[in-house]
């Protein structure tokens, strides 16, 4: 029998000359990118550089946004999910987001994760809809830590405990990607590390995209990097090469502290 390649994964997701305007002001450029399923593709570079807005491209958050205008192609499984008949409530349950700040529902614990089930309607009852609950919590890594405060709300939680209440929330719905962007940047470094861990796990399941300012979490917990410069994406690749021999001088100023 012949041994399979190492590991070649799918690419189910690609931007292809993706372009932003606020208004007037152009903040993106012709942006192509693949990202690899059942992998972590982290953002990275200096502030302002469009790794927010290219993120917020890939589920159409950008569309709430008034007078921002994108243009290229984004594919998901070959789809184009800037056509105009595909539905965008059913596109964010595909493409989940977590936000820099934990932003629970204020609404109970159960039913901060319960409520995306329902309003796709993924549970045939409510014993289905428990099981989907508590699943999500599990592979959230919550579910010990919060399985006698169900019904207390999920504001009272800790920083981090919320951040994982929000991963719960993304995943209750089945999601093909999980956008995150910067999600330990509110959180003490003992919370960072449990999420981190918890986004190695995730990736067994999930694709995922990742901003983040921190060199040292792309190295941790991703397997491509892509790196932004004014708008720019400038260079991507796998992680470990961008991060110690890439190609383009920017790349370098920026991973060696002279930019950003
Ligand atoms: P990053 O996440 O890399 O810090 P952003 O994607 O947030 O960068 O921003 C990229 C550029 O777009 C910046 O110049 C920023 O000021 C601009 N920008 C971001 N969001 C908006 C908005 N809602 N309206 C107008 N300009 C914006
Ligand atoms: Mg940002």
């Amino acid at each position: 029998m012949r041994t399979p390649d190492p590991q070649p994964r799918g690419i189910r997701l690609k931007a292809r000359h993706v372009g932003v305007f606020y208004g007037e002001k152009q903040a993106l450029f012709d942006v192509s990118l693949d990202v690899p399923e059942k992998a972590v593709t982290s953002l990275i570079g200096p502030s302002g550089c469009g790794k927010t807005t290219f993120l917020r491209c890939i589920n159409r958050m950008n569309d709430t946004i008034e007078g921002c205008r994108v243009v290229g192609d984004i594919t998901l499984d070959g789809q184009d999910i800037y056509d105009p008949s595909l539905d965008v409530v059913e596109l964010r349950a595909r493409v989940g987001m977590v936000f820099q700040k934990p932003n629970p529902f204020p609404k109970s614990v159960f039913e901060n994760v319960a409520y995306g089930p329902r309003i796709h309607g993924l549970a045939r009852s409510k014993a289905d809809l428990e099981e989907i609950v508590v699943a999500s919590l599990k592979r959230a890594g919550l579910f010990e830590e919060v399985k006698d405060r169900l019904r207390e709300p999920g504001t009272g939680l800790s920083g981090g405990q919320q951040q994982r209440l929000c991963i719960a929330r993304a995943i209750a719905v089945s999601p093909e990607v999980i956008l995150m962007d910067e999600p330990c940047s509110a959180l003490d470094p003992i919370a960072t590390a449990v999420i981190e861990e918890l986004i190695d796990e995730l990736r067994e399941h999930f694709t995922i995209v990742i901003v983040t300012h921190s060199m040292q979490q792309a190295a941790r917990v991703s397997q491509k990097t892509a790196f932004f410069h004014l708008g720019w994406l400038i260079e991507e690749g796998p992680t470990e090469v961008i991060l110690t021999h890439p190609r383009h001088k920017k790349t370098q100023d920026y991973i060696t502290g002279r930019i950003g």
